[in-house]
């Protein structure tokens, strides 16, 4: 096992419903530590830029209209394994798919409006904690 530090998002349609502390704390019973936290409404470029793997999908438009519709919570994350930990509290992309207890079922909306973004590997976990955060935002 190893300490590993992943990016996660509180997307809009959480941050609407007041959702911030709830699903922080879905994360920190789970294991993960918030080693760097910051309230943000992204621009279209940020969000086009952070999605840009997702350009040619069909709800690329749509999703960057989403994440720039409201604020969002950036955090990094710590923990054992805390990549693939993140994404089991998650859950599946779509909440219809996800498991009972994870922040996507108890919480998200929709597949777009789903409550929680988290890298999916440690490679992009480091390229997207840099996208947002200094060095010296990160207190661990
Ligand atoms: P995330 O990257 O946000 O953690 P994920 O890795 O589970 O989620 P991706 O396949 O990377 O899912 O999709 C990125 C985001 O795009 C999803 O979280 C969701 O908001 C949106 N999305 C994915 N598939 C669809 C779809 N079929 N229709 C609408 N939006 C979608
Ligand atoms: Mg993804």
């Amino acid at each position: 096992m190893a300490t590993e530090r992943t990016f996660s998002i509180i997307k809009p349609d959480a941050t609407r419903r007041n959702l911030t502390g709830a699903v922080t704390k879905m994360l920190e019973d789970g294991g993960l530590r918030v080693v760097a936290s910051k309230r943000i409404h992204m621009t279209r470029e940020q969000a086009e830029g952070f999605y840009g793997v997702h350009r040619e999908r069909p709800f690329f438009n749509d999703l960057c209209t989403f994440m720039t519709s409201g604020p969002v919570v950036v955090q990094v994350l710590e923990g054992e394994n805390a990549v693939a930990r993140n994404r089991e509290i998650m859950g599946a992309t779509n909440p219809e798919n996800a498991d009972e207890g994870t922040i996507r079922k108890v919480h998200a909306e929709s597949i777009e409006a789903n409550s929680v973004h988290g890298s999916d590997s440690l490679e992009n976990a480091k390229i997207e904690i840099d996208y947002f955060f200094k060095p010296e935002e990160i207190v661990g």
